[in-house]
């Protein structure tokens, strides 16, 4: 039987621990899981696309169905000339439901064969999302909580402002 894989997309601004749990989960539903960094050119990143790329591959070091890998264009021309099956998004709180449920209606019509899979937040992670990290980091906070371990080092020295730089 042919594989199935299952694309986890996203900014990735950085990778936190939510988004990691995400990908764990939906690695233990599919064959294979590709995390997606998608370049959304109306956003304003702090990490350059290959930076990101770069953290998530060390946070899913060991997670032997895990792929990663980036992306600018149209989601569902990715997931069909990957062969997958699903897009798997994480679900926060009502406020992620509305957006979500519109690109899932419109990827569905697009591509109909491939399902978009909601996988609701661990209640930990409920409030986690990369612009919190940014705004504790940025003023010295404490992150360790809200990112892989093996990253908190590199997130916080490239976040940190000095007050006399604002
Ligand atoms: P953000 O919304 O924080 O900018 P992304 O665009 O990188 O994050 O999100 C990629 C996917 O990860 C989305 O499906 C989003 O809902 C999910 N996600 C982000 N943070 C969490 C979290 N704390 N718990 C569960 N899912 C999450």
């Amino acid at each position: 039987m042919s594989q199935r894989i299952a694309v986890c997309p996203g900014s990735f601004d950085p990778i936190t621990v939510g988004h990691l749990d995400i990908i764990k989960r939906a690695s233990s539903l599919f064959d294979k899981v590709i995390v997606l960094v998608v370049i959304n050119p109306n956003k304003h990143p702090s990490f350059t696309p290959d930076e990101r790329v770069e953290m998530i591959k060390e946070a899913v070091d060991g997670m032997l169905n895990v792929e990663v890998d980036l992306y600018c264009g149209l989601l569902i021309d990715y997931v069909r000339n990957i062969g997958a099956v699903a897009i798997v998004k994480g679900l926060r709180a009502m406020s992620d439901f509305e957006y979500e449920f519109q690109m899932a209606l419109t990827n569905k019509k697009m591509l109909p064969y491939a399902e978009t899979v909601f996988l609701t937040t661990t209640a930990n992670n409920m409030y986690l999302s990369s612009s919190l990290v940014k705004q504790v980091a940025m003023f010295g906070g404490d992150i360790s909580d809200f990112v892989p371990r093996c990253l908190h080092n590199r997130i916080k020295e490239r976040l940190f402002c000095s007050p006399e730089t604002l």
